[in-house]
């Protein structure tokens, strides 16, 4: 049934690479198209100061989705990568002087905590320990790793209504952080994984808290950094027979007799397909951007449900003071103001949290000499309301670096050699998005249903991404790329 038929894959971001893996192992013709020079999308590399840095994902979690996909592509994992599981999963600094580690061993973050904040708080972070797992299980195979259901039907694949309350979507993450910590930092530390998808936790569910079991569940270093990754799923679609074409800009999804017949790039080229799967963001499909035939397929981002922007620098320095760890976190005094400066006044905090990804630190030893830094502040998703402009950069730097430095760390070469990205420049890889990085916001109960499935609304079209159900992060879109193959394969019975 598969034999001749033709997939274009529109994107070679973890999700187009996982269905180009999955969709050229079953048989089929299966050609990747990527605007970029190189695979990965998101997951790419900065040159600064003559080395490349890790520009985008950072976290590698869910080690299990590759496993998987690796398997049935007929290649081990295992052999393909070279992980390093992290000992300490984030290093957390804040202004008044005070450091927490969080540790892969639940047990010595439970003595952490209990050092940094009471016994008390011990306790409460060991039952949040065992809550986050419980959602985590609950919704592991019946939504993450399962076709988008439908509010009711995700409640039949979970069994009963009481399980499905128990995941707590009628709550905000934050009203339960609140019930659950006293200590103000533990709000903020466990608060930040709502941005893992791209959201506030004062105003997404409290379900998020699966994301914190994820990191439990084990943190990996990736030699090579992610790039490394991406080169890894690319090699493993190509040896099941994909064909990759970069610099290859699509245009248009072309619609004939009211289904998908193929691709124009913008050479003019056209490849004719029996399918497409379009792996950038939805909202791209929507503002008509690849033409008007699939505008309709997909329901349009509004402005105000996009997910988060940010900020980053590149940059190789010397560091001096706080002993960085691989991942470090240093917060910003008033966390919400953060996010209602982001969602609310569309601009950035003064005193943002930052993140610091140290990426040549392994067992946490200072390297000798300047190393390789990502760093990332939150910013809201509006790059393409306002003008790229660089003479906002030196006040933000010096904000970012005043913060850093009451957290107790110094770069001693400052930001002046840095390589920054902004919600503009972000805007401009990933276009239609304003520079959101996540999709949409998961900012209410319902908003996980709101992405759309693999399936859009055009015979022909299937749709994976960070943009897609089950959301955003590179486990989650290598998930939906999978989940668009078998949507597709299933469906290829009744193709013409
Ligand atoms: C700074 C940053 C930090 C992050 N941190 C983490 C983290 O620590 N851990 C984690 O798991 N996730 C993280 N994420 C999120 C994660 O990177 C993304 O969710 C994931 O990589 C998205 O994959 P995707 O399949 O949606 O494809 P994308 O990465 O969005 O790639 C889509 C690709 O499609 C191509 N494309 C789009 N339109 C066209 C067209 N018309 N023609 C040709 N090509 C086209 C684009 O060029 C791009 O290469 C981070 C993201 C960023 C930006």
């Amino acid at each position: 049934m598969t034999e001749g038929k033709r997939v274009v894959i529109i994107g070679a971001g973890a999700g187009g690479l996982a269905a180009a893996s999955d969709l050229a192992h079953a048989g089929l013709n299966v050609t990747v198209v990527e605007r970029a020079a190189c695979e990965g999308g998101k997951m790419r590399q900065i040159e600064a100061g003559g080395v490349l840095i890790d520009a985008g994902p950072t976290v590698f979690t869910m080690r299990w989705v590759f496993e998987a996909l690796f398997e049935n592509g007929g290649r081990k994992f295992s052999e393909a990568l070279d992980l390093t599981p992290a000992s300490i999963l984030a290093r957390h600094a804040w202004r008044d002087g005070s450091q927490l580690d969080l540790h892969a061993d639940i047990a010595a973050s439970a003595e952490a905590i209990g050092t940094f904040a009471g016994a008390q708080q011990a306790r409460a972070y060991l039952q949040f320990v065992a809550e986050c797992r419980d959602i985590h299980d609950t919704l592991k195979d019946s939504f993450m790793a399962a076709q988008k259901p439908t509010a009711p039907g995700l409640v039949l694949r979970v069994g009963d209504l009481r399980s499905m309350l128990r995941t707590r979507p009628f709550d905000t993450y934050w009203s339960m952080l609140k019930q659950r910590f006293a200590d103000p930092r533990l709000r903020q530390l466990f608060g930040r994984y709502a941005t893992y998808v791209g959201s506030s936790p004062f105003k997404a569910p409290a379900t998020l808290m699966l994301i914190a079991h994820v990191e439990q569940e084990g943190v990996w270093m990736v030699d090579g950094g992610m790039r490394a990754l991406a080169r890894a799923l690319r090699h493993l679609a190509e040896s099941s027979g994909a064909k990759f074409r970069f610099g290859a800009d699509a245009e248009q999804i072309l619609v004939r007799g009211g289904r998908v017949s193929g691709v124009r790039l913008r050479t003019g080229e056209e490849l004719p397909a029996d399918a497409v799967v379009f792996n950038g963001d939805t909202a791209a499909l929507g503002d008509g951007l690849l033409g008007d035939g699939p505008r309709q397929a997909v329901d349009r981002t509004p402005r105000s449900q996009r997910s988060l922007s940010a900020v980053t620098w590149c940059v190789k320095t010397r560091t001096r003071g706080l002993p960085l760890s691989y991942h470090n976190v240093m917060f910003g005094e008033d966390y919400e103001d953060e996010f209602n400066a982001v969602f609310k006044r569309r601009t950035i905090s003064h005193r943002p949290t930052v993140y610091v990804c140290a990426q040549d630190r392994r067992d946490n030893a200072q390297p000798e000499g300047p190393e390789r830094l990502l760093m990332l502040v939150n910013a809201p998703p509006d790059g393409d309301r306002t003008a790229a402009s660089r003479e906002d950069d030196g006040p933000m730097e010096e904000c970012v670096l005043s913060h850093l430095s009451a957290c107790g760390l110094t770069l001693d070469g400052g930001l002046g050699q840095s390589v920054i990205t902004t919600p503009q420049d972000f805007h401009a890889l990933f276009p239609a998005t304003g520079g959101a990085l996540y999709g949409r916001a998961n900012h209410s109960s319902m908003a996980s249903f709101a992405r759309a499935g693999s399936r859009a609304g055009l015979e022909g079209l299937y749709l994976a991404g960070g943009s897609v159900h089950p959301g955003p992060g590179v486990p989650m879109a290598t998930l939906s790329g999978r989940l668009a193959a078998a949507r597709l394969l299933s469906d290829l019975p009744n193709a013409r």
